[in-house]
């Protein structure tokens, strides 16, 4: 399942050069082009799903999640905390609409409402 006019669909076929992290045979890592902090890193599903409630099967998602602890070990920001995001449709802003679980870490970040 892909989308050909998805940047992430094509990041996930190596058509398009990413900062690559990791790599399964069900998901693919990388740091996102225009970070919010030092460090900004995402998880993304191979297949194409526009986001967390298009029929992703449980499993992978399963996968998606499970992967978010070794990714943050891997970027370094187990010990300093990080915050994991994932925005779903217009209200949350959602620009890319292929499933994607944002990593941030590596400062302080405050609650929205601070
Ligand atoms: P969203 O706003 O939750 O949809 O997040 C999409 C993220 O994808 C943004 O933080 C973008 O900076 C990032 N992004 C978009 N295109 C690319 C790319 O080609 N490589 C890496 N990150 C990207």
């Amino acid at each position: 399942m892909q989308d050909e006019n998805c940047i992430f669909c094509k990041i996930a076929k190596g058509e398009v050069p990413t900062s690559k992290v990791y790599e399964d045979d069900t998901c693919i890592v990388f740091d996102d082009n225009d970070p919010l902090m030092p460090v900004h890193t995402l998880i993304i599903p191979k297949d194409h799903y526009a986001n967390i409630g298009d029929g992703v099967p449980e499993e992978t998602l399963g996968h998606v999640f499970g992967l978010v602890g070794k990714i943050a070990e891997m970027k370094g920001v187990t010990e300093g905390g990080y915050r994991v995001l994932v925005n779903t449709g217009d209200d949350a802003s959602q620009s890319v609409k292929h499933l994607h679980v944002h990593i941030l870490g590596g400062g302080h970040m405050p609650r929205p409402n601070d």
